[in-house]
C-alpha cells in the first residue's frame, strides 16, 4: 500500500479500472469475473446503463443543497421504501454505519420520549457487525475492532448467535431494544432460523421491546426477497438499517422506522450533511425500480437455487477441506474445514480470474450481482473448483 494511505486493509496487487456488468477488468485488459461486487453492493452489475444514465443526469442538474432544502428524490424514494415494507417513516444517509447509528438512536429516543430515559440498553448476537464507527462497533461487540479505542460504550449487552434461554434471561427493565442482522454477513454468513426471528419478534411484543435489524448487506433483494426478514413472515422490525445493495455502487443508506419510533425524530435530534444528496437519489431511485421490477427477484431466486446447487455439488467435491455451504440467495458462503484458510482460496480464486471475499468463521464469501446468469454461476464454480483443488492446508 503506497505511503499516504492510512494501511487499514491490505489489497492485492490487481488494480481494476473499468467495470461492465458482472466483470471487472485490468489496465491490462484482465478480465474477472465479480462474485464480490464490492460486498455486495453493486446489486445491478458494474456501469449499469440506468443508473449511469440517472447519475449522468443529475451530474448536470443539481449536485448537493444539503438538508436545510427539500431534496425531491428522498421524498420519491421514502414513499417507495415504506410501499413495500413496514416502515412509515425514513432518514437517508451515506453509509450503513450511519443508518445503524440512525437506528440506535432512534431506539433510544423512542424510550427517552415516553418518558423512559432508564430504558436504553440495547441486546445485540455474537458475530455481530453493525459498521466502525463508535456506536457501531460497540454494539457489533468484537473484540478485535474494540480493542485500542478507548473505553467500551455503555448500553450493549452481547448474548450468543441464536441463544433463546440467554437471550431471555438478558432482558431487563432497562433493555429498550434488541438488534440483529437477520442473515450475518461479516459474521460468517450465518442466517438466524426463519423461526428464531418470529419468536424473538414475540419476545419484543411480550415485553415490550423495539426489533431493529440491520440488513445492509442481506437488505435490497440480496437473498430473493427485497428485505431478508420477509421469508420469515411475522417476523417485522421497527426499526431498519439498510445500505450497500441499495445505492448500486453509489454511496448511500438509509433507516426505515414506523411511526411510532420515527415521529420523535423531530428537528435537532438527528442531521447529515450528505445523507440522500440529489446525486444519490437519482441512483437510489433509479436502482430500486430494477430491484421491484417484475420478475426481478423471481431471477434472483432461481439463479440463486442454481448456484447454491453448484456448491453443494463443490463441497462433496472437495469434501477435505469444505465443510459447508451457508447462507441464502446470493449471499452464500463455502465455510472451510480447519486447516484451510479462506484468503488463501480468495487468493487461488483470484489466480483463476474470479473474485470472491472472505468473511469472519473462515468462510469464503459470495456476493455477486444480483443479475448475474447460469452462465456466470457455471464459470465460477469452475473457477472455484480449481482453486479448491490449489488449496494446500496452512
Ligand atoms: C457493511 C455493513 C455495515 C457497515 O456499512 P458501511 O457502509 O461500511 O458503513 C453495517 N452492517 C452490516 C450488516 C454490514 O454488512
Amino acid at each position: 500500500m503506497p505511503k499516504p494511505l492510512m494501511e487499514t486493509y491490505s489489497p492485492p496487487e490487481e488494480i481494476f479500472v473499468k467495470g461492465e456488468g458482472v466483470y471487472l477488468f485490468e489496465k491490462g485488459g484482465g478480465k474477472y469475473l465479480d462474485f464480490i461486487s464490492g460486498i455486495a453492493v453493486n446489486a445491478l452489475g458494474h456501469a449499469h446503463p440506468k443508473a449511469v444514465k440517472a447519475l449522468k443526469d443529475q451530474a448536470e442538474k443539481l449536485w448537493h443543497t444539503s438538508n436545510m432544502f427539500r431534496v425531491p428524490g428522498q421524498i420519491e424514494l421514502a414513499e417507495k421504501y415504506c410501499r413495500d415494507s413496514f416502515a412509515d417513516r425514513v432518514f437517508f444517509t451515506n453509509s450503513g454505519a450511519e443508518a445503524m447509528e440512525c437506528a440506535l438512536k432512534t431506539a433510544r429516543h423512542y424510550w427517552y420520549a415516553k418518558g423512559r430515559p432508564d430504558k436504553y440498553r440495547i441486546i445485540t448476537f455474537t458475530g455481530a457487525f453493525h459498521g466502525r464507527t463508535y456506536g457501531a462497533i460497540n454494539a457489533g461487540g468484537n473484540p478485535k475492532y474494540l480493542e485500542g479505542f478507548g473505553p467500551r460504550m455503555e448500553g450493549f449487552d452481547q448474548i450468543e448467535f441464536g441463544d433463546m434461554e440467554e437471550l431471555k434471561a438478558a432482558i431487563t427493565e432497562e433493555t429498550a431494544a434488541i438488534c440483529l442482522e437477520p442473515l450475518q454477513g461479516e459474521g460468517g454468513v450465518r442466517p438466524f432460523p426463519d423461526a428464531t426471528l418470529r419468536e424473538i419478534r414475540r419476545l419484543c411484543d411480550a415485553h415490550e421491546l423495539l426489533l431493529i435489524y440491520d440488513e445492509v448487506q442481506s437488505g435490497a433483494g440480496r437473498t430473493g426477497k427485497l428485505w431478508a426478514h420477509e421469508w420469515a413472515g411475522e417476523a417485522k422490525p421497527d426499526i431498519m438499517a439498510v445500505a450497500k445493495g441499495v445505492g448500486g455502487g453509489f454511496p448511500m443508506g438509509a433507516c426505515l422506522t414506523t411511526d411510532a419510533c420515527g415521529e420523535h425524530m423531530v428537528v435537532g435530534t438527528h442531521g447529515s450533511t450528505f445523507g440522500g444528496n440529489p446525486l444519490a437519489m437519482a441512483v437510489g431511485n433509479v436502482v430500486y425500480d430494477e430491484l421491484t421490477r417484475e420478475g426481478f427477484l423471481d431471477h434472483v431466486v432461481e439463479v440463486a437455487n442454481f448456484f447454491g446447487q453448484q456448491l453443494e455439488w463443490l463441497k462433496d467435491a472437495h469434501s477435505a477441506k469444505v465443510e459447508e455451504v451457508r447462507g441464502r440467495g446470493l449471499l452464500l458462503g463455502l465455510k472451510l474445514k480447519e486447516g484451510y484458510v479462506n484468503k488463501a482460496l480468495a487468493k487461488h480464486a483470484r489466480d483463476n480470474h474470479l473474485l470472491i471475499g472472505a468473511a469472519g468463521d473462515n468462510v469464503a464469501r459470495m456476493a455477486p450481482p444480483l443479475v448475474i446468469e447460469e452462465a456466470h454461476a457455471r464459470q465460477a464454480v469452475e473457477a472455484l473448483d480449481a482453486a479448491l483443488s490449489e488449496l494446500e492446508p496452512g
